[in-house]
């Protein structure tokens, strides 16, 4: 069975296009790409049942399967080119034309290199420069959404890790937090951070800079609009970087890398007032 994370996902991302009009567009285009993930999952989950889970030593990303994946990338790339905004649009028709070679290095360029991803504007610049061995920005995009299904198949798969103290980055497969999540525990809230690829969830300190460390408290806000209450933004005024965070004991309903997407004032609110974000997500914002 599919676990139901998906259809939460894509069921969440349905409601907040009515609800969020400015977030609609972008909805849209993750509710196809969640499609997509979801069934690949499936595929993942099938070619890989009966094989014994992965040991807590060992980091996810020594994984690569690529008898698995590749196979369901050019048709990923097919689905992108037909349903995401121009830029992405094209740089899958870009990827798509460097064949199984150029898909392979892609995929590894992001699995086992520097989990970085830019925006896509920073992508215009490399294009110009026309090194076609090269990874763009946007096939580590395209790379980065492709991989989440699996990554979060392995992390699913695995044996439980034990964690010391609270990381900051994921503690299976060292990627970035890509939103914060507070749940009511006793009289007050947990924080905890998601993973930008495996989505594993784990326990962070309340105050405490993700990007630098920080953790004086005067150093560390945050900020929310009336009209998105359930989510705010934690700004860190030492390193000015900036990560949103749903606060699930305002609403239940929230499905935090949904809401995440969704709530695009808020990034464009942090970008006026100076804060860059931990880590962009899909849409390259
Ligand atoms: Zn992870
Ligand atoms: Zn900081």
């Amino acid at each position: 069975m599919i676990p139901a994370q998906w259809d939460r996902r894509i069921r969440r991302a349905t409601e907040l296009t009515s609800t969020y009009p400015f977030g609609a567009e972008g909805l849209r285009f993750y509710t196809r790409v969640a499609t997509f993930q979801k069934s690949l999952y499936a595929e993942i989950q099938k070619a890989l049942k009966d094989s014994p889970k992965i040991s807590a030593d060992r980091p996810l990303r020594d994984e690569l399967d690529f008898f698995l994946l590749l196979p369901h990338f050019s048709p990923f790339l097919s689905v992108i080119q037909q349903i995401a905004p121009p830029p992405l649009a094209q740089a899958a028709v870009g990827l798509a034309q460097k064949g199984p070679v150029g898909w392979q290095h892609a995929i590894e360029d992001f699995w086992h290199g520097d989990p970085e991803l830019a925006s896509a504007v920073d992508d215009a610049e490399e294009l110009r420069t026309g090194d076609s061995r090269e990874s763009t920005s946007s096939d580590r995009l395209l790379a980065w959404i492709f991989l989440q299904p699996y990554a979060e198949y392995l992390a699913a798969h695995r044996e439980p890790t034990i964690v010391d103290g609270t990381p900051s980055t994921c503690p299976l497969c060292g990627g970035k937090p890509i939103v914060g999540v507070l749940r009511s525990e006793g009289d007050g809230a947990k924080k905890s951070l998601i993973c930008m690829l495996c989505a594993h969830e784990w326990t962070f300190r309340r105050i405490y800079c993700p990007a630098c460390g920080e953790e004086r408290e005067p150093q560390m806000a945050f900020y929310s609009a009336p009209e998105i209450a359930h989510v705010r933004v934690d700004v860190c005024d030492t390193c000015h970087t900036y990560l949103k965070n749903i606060d699930l004991t305002k609403t239940g309903l929230a499905v935090p890398i949904v809401d995440e997407l969704a709530t695009i004032p808020l990034d464009l609110w942090a970008v006026e007032h100076g804060y860059k974000k931990l880590q962009i997500n899909m849409l390259g914002i």
